[in-house]
């Protein structure tokens, strides 16, 4: 194919799904939108519940890992990333959660005028719909739903009992003017009990345009230029090279990991690094794949007596649910598992939260399983601890100049010295929690990190050994205004024309909650921007 369009989006994930919709939706623009993955009909991508199958297929993921991690003893560590229509909101967790209005005040302070809390509210309501209703905080008509969890077999009220006995504040919404303490959760799952994914929210209603032309199971291997500007990209499928032409820009929306490849493909990054690989510098920058956050977590699980979520995994009623999710879009398997998610200081001092804690009613090996098929596995409850401002930072780099040779990824997890204390912090807030009202009667054994694990050194050699990441990578194509800023806060990339990044990769420090509404956000404000430029 050899068209011409107004704009080419890279990547159609949470963002370029977004893009594909707003930038089309008035008809006086023609989109490309390119996508290496494929479909996302699979009912693993519709059933909630089905998430976990839907995060482990290997044809649907990019099949990414850490180098070793110096801090972690030299252990890898796996980055799923969704290769399939929807991207990473095709296959995460859907947890709902924009974070505290300090950290886009905080984007704001670091350069990025037009993006603090203030800038962003608009858009995380014009996005969603949610059970709450319109209001100041919410939308009520956005593509996006949003929906609370609630079940029985949830254990909802004895968590939230428990953490108003142990002090911890209580949120009647996380994402209101309150953005503290323990609150049900909220999951991106529609109506019918399907998944809200940005492919189900934003790009399935737009397919129908004429001016949105979608291809997939197409990489993006570089972007053309003619001299200084984007006027294009080439990509493969099928085994054959294609071009197509841009008249107004290219946008990169392929994530943080592949955003920055593609940009050091086509000659933008560290000039250093760039001819290492043999590639000719277009524009020196070193921040291009630089400034890599991601948030860490350990977790904490406790045995305790009664049933928990495992006694809806039985195959007999597993089965059941599977049925009733497919016919009725209700019951265990149309929502997620992590009843209640908390957002808390751990000091008094501190003036956003620091944790996030994430409280689910099954031991964390649970799956599928049937009396009379070996022994029935011991209930348990399972949290996560996850660092939402973590110092430590990596660095995205090219294994060589091909564009299928994958990503060099260091996380340089647990570098600083802060990552370990707040975690230290995260855990013995855990252990409060699970000390006091309902789960104080109910929780036994403590079987992570365990009894005996008491002392800083002792939970550092926890934290150390156990310590994964949440699926949150973001910053390296930072928006900005100082040296090492890869994009304008218009998401421009600085000293080339026609060229953007729109996705996680932009984001300055990663907001403390789950990003997918921020990265959903960026991309309906990226859109305004785009149409008024
Ligand atoms: C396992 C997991 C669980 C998660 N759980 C949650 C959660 O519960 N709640 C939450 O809020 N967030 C969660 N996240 C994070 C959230 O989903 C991501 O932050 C968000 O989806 C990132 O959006 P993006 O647009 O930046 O990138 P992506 O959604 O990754 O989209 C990038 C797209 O670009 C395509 N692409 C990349 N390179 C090319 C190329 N060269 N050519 C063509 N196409 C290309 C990819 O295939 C992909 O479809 C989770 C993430 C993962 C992986």
């Amino acid at each position: 194919m050899s068209q011409e369009f107004d704009h080419i989006v890279v990547g159609a994930g949470s963002a370029g799904c977004v893009l594909a919709n707003r930038l089309t939706e008035d008809g006086a623009r023609r989109v490309l939108l390119i996508e290496a993955g494929g479909s996302d009909a699979s009912p693993f991508h519709a059933m909630p519940l089905g998430f976990m199958a839907a995060m482990a297929d290997p044809a649907k993921d990019w099949g990414y890992a850490t180098e070793p991690e110096p801090h972690l003893d030299g252990r890898r560590v796996p980055l799923p990333r969704g290769r399939v229509l929807g991207g990473c909101s095709t296959t995460n967790g859907m947890i709902y959660m924009r974070g505290h209005s300090g950290d886009y005040d905080e984007w704001r302070d670091l350069g990025c005028p037009g993006w603090g809390y203030d800038d962003v509210l608009p858009y995380f309501r014009k996005m969603e719909t949610s059970w709450r209703g319109p209001g100041p905080y919410h939308g009520g008509d956005g593509p996006l739903t949003v929906s609370p969890v609630s079940h029985p077999w949830l254990r909802i009220d004895q968590i939230m009992e428990s953490a108003a006995a142990a002090g911890f504040p209580m949120s009647e919404d996380l994402s209101g003017d309150r953005q503290e303490g323990f609150a049900l959760s909220e999951v991106t799952v529609d109506r019918r009990g399907r998944r809200a994914s940005a492919a189900r929210a934003y790009l399935r209603p737009a397919l129908k345009r004429p001016n949105l032309h979608l291809v997939t199971h197409a990489q993006v291997t570089r972007i053309l230029f003619d001299g200084n500007r984007a006027v294009g990209v080439e990509y493969r499928r099928d085994g054959a090279l294609h071009q197509s032409r841009a008249t107004r820009d290219v946008i990169l929306s392929g994530g943080s990991y592949n955003s920055p490849q593609l940009l050091m493909l086509s000659g933008i990054g560290p000039a250093a690094h760039l001819r290492d690989q043999g590639i000719e510098v277009r524009v020196d920058n070193p921040g291009v794949g630089g400034n890599l956050s991601e948030h860490p977590l350990v977790y904490g699980e406790f045995a305790v007596t009664g049933d928990t979520f495992l006694r809806q995994l039985r195959l007999d009623r597993a089965a059941l649910s599977v049925l009733r999710w497919a016919l009725l879009g209700s019951g265990p398997f149309a929502s997620q598992v992590t009843s209640c998610a908390a957002l808390i200081r751990t000091l008094p001092e501190l003036t956003r939260p620091d944790i996030q804690l994430m409280v689910m009613p099954v031991r964390l090996d649970a799956k599928i399983w049937a009396p009379g098929l070996g022994k029935r596995l011991a209930d348990m409850f399972s949290v996560m601890v996850i660092q939402l401002h973590p110092e430590s930072r990596g660095r995205v780099s090219l294994r060589s100049a091909d564009p299928d040779d994958k990503v060099r990824v260091q996380l340089n997890l647990l570098s600083h010295e802060r990552d370990y204390a707040e975690l230290r912090r995260g855990i013995r807030a855990l252990r409060t929690l699970f000390g006091a009202g309902p789960l104080g009667q109910l929780a036994g054994r403590e079987t992570k990190p365990g009894a005996h694990c008491q002392s800083d050194a002792d939970l550092d050699a926890f934290i150390r050994a156990n310590l994964r990441i949440t699926q949150h990578p973001v910053g390296t194509c930072r928006m900005g205004t100082g040296d090492d800023a890869v994009v304008d806060p218009q998401l421009r990339v600085i000293g080339v024309e026609n060229l953007r990044v729109v996705d996680a990769s932009i984001m300055p420090t990663v907001p403390g909650g789950n990003t997918n509404a921020p990265v959903i956000m960026v991309a309906e404000k990226a859109a305004d921007l785009i149409r008024r430029s």
